[in-house]
């Protein structure tokens, strides 16, 4: 992404998202002799190059589609996976709930396909992450570096977080990973007082263990929310909730050392 070019206009090497007239998109990176095939028909990167976003444009079939540049929210759903990725809906909570700031120092695990890694570090965290699949901690860095095109501080160690945790003084703990409650007794030390430390986990018996084990470790301030998002189908004669929802993803569960 060139979200440094003032003026705005397409360059080679930007990313694009373009939206087609039944709202499919698709990511696709500028070069100067690329070309764009969906069953849509073809677009010239050439046709893109130098215009401004929202350009609309015409396939080879003659369908019309428009160009943007991508949110972060557009990049987690297209990005490649290694792990299942937190949903945007519950990235913007956790950056709320966890209070994540420039210069915070954040320990992350695991770190799987990099979008939470992705939200935080433009909030100017520093993080140093926990992961044990080498595999994953490529695919999360490689995620990272094509997002972020302004200096960051991204650590990520092969490491088994339920093993212990290196470092002291840390701001923020944020897991995401199956067995938060083994992580209580290293985060305890690791965390300064009043630091965060914030879950994600998809039932409410690992909610259960992991509150037992914050209380018994005197965490205070515990809650856990989840958050429900309905989207809308608004037309002029026909104004409802659409008919299908994610139901369920995951429980975030904070609370602060003490
Ligand atoms: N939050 C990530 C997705 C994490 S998926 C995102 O937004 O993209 C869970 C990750 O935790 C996986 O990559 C898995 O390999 C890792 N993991 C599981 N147990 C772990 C452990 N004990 N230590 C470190 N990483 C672990």
């Amino acid at each position: 992404m060139n979200n440094l070019n003032m003026t705005n206009e397409f360059c080679p090497g930007d990313r694009v998202l373009l939206i087609d007239n039944k709202q499919r998109s698709y990511l696709l990176t500028l070069k100067e002799d690329g070309k764009f095939h969906s069953h849509a028909g073809i677009i010239d990167h050439f046709d893109i190059i130098g215009k401004h976003e929202g350009v609309k444009l015409t396939t080879s079939k003659g369908y019309k589609v428009i160009a943007f540049r991508p949110t972060l929210e557009d990049i987690v759903y297209k990005m490649p996976r290694g792990a299942q990725v937190i949903y945007p809906k519950d990235i913007g909570k956790i950056l709320i709930a966890a209070d994540i700031y420039p210069g915070a120092a954040v320990i992350e695990s695991g770190v799987g396909s990099g979008a939470l890694s992705m939200a935080m570090l433009r909030c100017g965290a520093k993080i140093i992450g926990y992961e044990i699949r080498d595999d994953f901690a490529t695919v999360a860095q490689n995620n990272v570096h094509n997002f972020l095109n302004t200096p960051y501080e991204y650590d990520v160690k092969i490491k088994d977080i339920y093993e212990g945790i290196d470092e002291t003084n840390i701001d923020r703990i944020i897991l995401d990973l199956p067995e938060p409650h083994r992580v209580v007794i290293y985060a305890k030390v690791s965390l300064k007082k009043g630091g965060i430390f914030l879950s994600y986990l998809p039932t409410i018996n690992q909610v259960s263990i992991l509150v037992e084990e914050l209380k018994e470790y005197d965490f205070d301030d515990i809650s856990v929310t989840e958050t429900l998002e309905r989207s809308w189908y608004v037309t002029k004669r026909s104004v409802r909730p659409d008919h299908r929802m994610v139901a369920h993803t995951g429980f975030i569960i904070k609370s602060r050392n003490t």
